[in-house]
């Protein structure tokens, strides 16, 4: 994804209330912040936010949680939580590879992953957040009840992500090469912006979704 550095952005995210800042010493206890036992739902590589925003306007009953490493890209959801300040939604600007020592086993009951970013060289295939390597940082945050949401336009991604779910054990639950045709898999679908764009030029959106391997739980 190409990035445009903005000016400020740094500071706008370390000053604001909805970015938290401490999320090493909230592991364990993530429901103090929300004040309550609700189950708590996060979007890793949640860019400007849009998804998340309408999912925690759309179920109060669910705490949601969004990470993105780049701060110029979470300044614009920050920018929208100020308009619109919804209490059940936090941030955090990290990279998702430090998971496990932001939220201890079981904490995490859904992670949507939406149109992550493919690292198409074979050198990166580690960075993709749907690698055995995430996966299992995944499976160490989950829930026993907990599970992976995939939507992507890159085939070449979801084959590669179907792949390494079978290799790290995972079990699928259900998949479509074409959400937006699957009435079943579509019902209640939330666009995300890179949904938006992508399908409005004609591409089909594919969706899995998977459990760890219970083992890991
Ligand atoms: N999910 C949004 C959507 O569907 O519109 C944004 C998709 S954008 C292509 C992917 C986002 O994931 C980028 O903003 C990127 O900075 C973020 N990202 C990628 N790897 C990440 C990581 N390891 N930790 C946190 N954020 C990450």
């Amino acid at each position: 994804m190409r990035l445009k550095h903005i000016k400020g952005a740094e500071e706008a995210v370390a000053k604001s209330r909805y970015v938290i800042h401490d999320a090493k010493e909230r592991r364990g206890s993530w429901h103090t912040l929300f004040g309550n036992q609700k189950p708590i739902h996060m979007e890793i590589g949640m860019g400007k936010g849009r998804f998340l925003m309408e999912l925690a306007r759309q179920n109060p009953e669910v705490n949601y949680i969004g990470i993105e490493r780049y701060s110029s890209v979470l300044l614009r959801a920050i920018q929208k939580m100020e308009e619109e300040p919804l209490s059940n939604l936090y941030f955090l600007c990290e990279d998702a590879s430090e998971l496990e020592e932001f939220f201890a086993p079981g904490e995490i009951a859904l992670i949507y992953l939406n149109f992550s970013d493919p690292w198409p060289k074979a050198r990166h295939a580690r960075r993709r957040l749907t690698s055995a390597n995430y996966l299992n940082r995944y499976a160490a945050v989950l829930s026993s009840e907990g599970r992976i949401e995939f939507k992507t336009d890159n085939e070449v991604l979801f084959d590669f992500s179907l792949e390494s779910a079978e290799e790290a054990g995972w079990r699928l639950l259900a998949s479509t090469r074409d959400l937006h045709q699957d009435s079943r898999m579509n019902e209640g679908n939330v666009m995300t912006e890179y949904e938006e764009k992508f399908s409005s030029k004609g591409n089909p959106i594919y969706k899995l979704i998977a459990i760890p391997p219970r083992d890991s739980l």
